[in-house]
């Protein structure tokens, strides 16, 4: 299935496409674009052409019209040069994750 082209750009950093989307915190996040069931965001284009993306919860899980994608930020190959401070609320930075793991042995 083909989705809308709408928010569909490049990674600054590594120049793969993405597709942008707004966060329920009004933040811009880079999703990768096409759908993945191993994401951990779920997106829905709305009626002015804008993605909308959040994280489910268990209160509010993905809904019919949401589609689950990955955010870019986690498959992103360049990440590092992505400073972890501007990376979206709610998404966790796998490459700190991977040090606090590191750390705790
Ligand atoms: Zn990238």
């Amino acid at each position: 299935m083909r989705l809308s082209s709408h928010g569909l750009g490049l990674c600054v950093t590594c120049r793969q496409p993405v597709r942008w989307s707004i966060t329920a915190a009004g933040k811009r996040q880079a999703l990768n674009p096409d759908p993945d069931e191993r994401g951990n965001t779920v997106a829905f284009c709305d009626g002015l052409g804008v993605w909308r993306s959040r994280r489910p919860t268990t209160e509010l899980p993905q809904a019919a019209h949401e589609r689950l994608f990955m955010p870019h930020a986690a498959t992103c190959p360049n990440q590092r040069a992505v400073p972890e401070h501007r990376l979206p609320a709610g998404v966790v930075s796998l490459a700190a994750r991977r040090r606090a793991k590191r750390a705790r042995r």
